[in-house]
């Protein structure tokens, strides 16, 4: 795209920002699906730059975004080829899901923790309810609401250090609601059939799993009550427009954190707002205390969607010196649901920076390196529940494999 487009869009855009008040704005914002098509190898940085709420990659020419009328406007006035595939997603969200209050198959933050209770209860001597640290909404005395985390094995109590631990989590971003079923269906299979399926024995009584099916339980809960499209925590950031709060927590993490503005943003009006400084906010926090006091040799990150199996690095296009074993990774993954595996060096995934895969690997100072992977799942952030137990079945063999490869990556 010519230089002058682009300004006309960065224009338009910067306009529309101060025309149209904010609360209206915000209540405008974010309604629409819509899948733009990609040209050429900068287009994606481009869309990237303009503040754009970037859903999902479709492929390698496809890359849908959650807009506005006037953004997309604004995309389409300065040459992109744009497709509405969903006009409002919002009321869709209230037709199909939100239909009585609740979520309809997919848990809500006290359902989760009602889940792993009633886990815990059941299986005392192979799981301990672990709470790892607080919402940003509890750290300001506004709600009451943990990181949880299930660690299951047979010692529970026991931190053995001859046994690798394995990090499943799901929902760093709050809209991605199929990514809290995925890891909490890791917890029940594991539990019940420990007794009776010596696959499930062996992964239990030889590795320590840490299982925390929602990293974001604030901004979950904003998803369940007030804006379904929500993506970040709650942390205000000193304003009272949600417009301009919220934390993209898998841009806060300590590795590479603001490494350029491509791979995250420092507006925090922007969907992938880093916070104001490495590890600024408590959930990523709980997860660096947890991981540093344990030892992880791999970690499993559930976001959703577009059906991929990624390896860092994501802060630039290059690979790590372990990139063979990250491929086997992505084959053994892949191999049962036809996920696309690779990194952004391949040319599958944008860059991104201070997110939790590229941390768990690359700092090797507080921690030993930790194989962290990211996995997207699905076509869309919430499908309908008649779709969750495929979503589950198919992720749920290859991250039992995951778990079973994590001695093998025993230092
Ligand atoms: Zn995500």
């Amino acid at each position: 795209m010519k230089k002058s487009v682009l300004r006309a869009l960065v224009l338009t855009l910067v306009c529309c920002q101060w025309v149209i008040p904010a609360p209206l704005r915000a209540a405008a914002e974010r309604r629409m699906l819509v899948e733009v098509e990609l040209r050429q190898a900068g287009d994606v940085n481009a869309l990237q730059q303009l503040g754009l709420d970037i859903a999902g990659r479709v492929g390698p020419d496809r890359l849908q975004l959650i807009a506005s009328a006037d953004e997309l406007a604004a995309l389409r006035q300065a040459g992109w080829s744009v497709k509405v595939l969903e006009t409002d997603l919002v009321s869709r969200f209230a037709r199909t899901i939100n239909t009585d209050g609740a979520l309809d198959g997919y848990h809500t933050y006290a359902e989760m923790l009602a889940e792993m209770q009633q886990i815990a209860a059941a299986y005392p001597n192979l799981v301990k309810l672990v709470d790892i640290g607080d919402s940003w909404e509890k750290t300001q005395g506004l709600a009451d609401r943990d990181i949880w985390a299930l660690k299951i094995s047979d010692q529970p109590e026991v931190d053995d250090p001859n046994k690798p631990d394995v990090l499943i989590m799901g929902c760093h971003h709050a809209r991605e609601l199929i990514t809290v079923e995925i890891p909490l269906a890791i917890a029940a299979f594991l539990t019940q059939n420990h007794a009776s399926d010596r696959a499930a024995r062996a992964l239990v009584n030889g590795r320590e799993i840490w299982i925390v099916p929602m990293v974001n339980p604030d901004g979950h809960v904003y998803v369940e009550t007030t804006d379904p499209m929500w993506r970040k925590n709650r942390n205000n950031n000193g304003f009272t427009v949600p417009l301009l709060q919220g934390v993209d927590i898998n841009r806060n993490y300590g590795y590479m954190w603001g490494y350029d503005r491509e791979g995250s943003s420092v507006l925090p009006m922007s969907e992938d707002y880093r916070g104001s400084g490495p590890f600024s906010e408590p959930e990523t926090q709980a997860i660096r205390d947890l991981v540093e006091a344990h030892n992880f040799t791999f970690s499993l990150s559930y976001h959703s969607y577009g059906n991929y199996f990624l390896f860092p690095w994501d802060y630039h296009a290059e690979d790590t010196p372990d990139d063979a074993v990250f491929n086997l990774l992505g084959r053994i993954y892949s191999f049962w649901n036809g996920y696309v595996y690779g990194n952004v060096a391949d040319g599958l995934m944008y860059v991104t920076n201070g997110d939790s895969d590229d941390w768990m690997y690359g700092e090797q100072t507080t921690k030993d390196k930790v194989f962290g992977v990211t996995v997207e799942v699905g076509d869309e952030f919430q499908p309908p529940s008649d779709q969750i137990p495929a979503l589950v079945n198919e992720n749920l063999t290859p991250a039992l494999m995951m778990i079973a490869m994590a001695g093998w990556l025993m230092p």
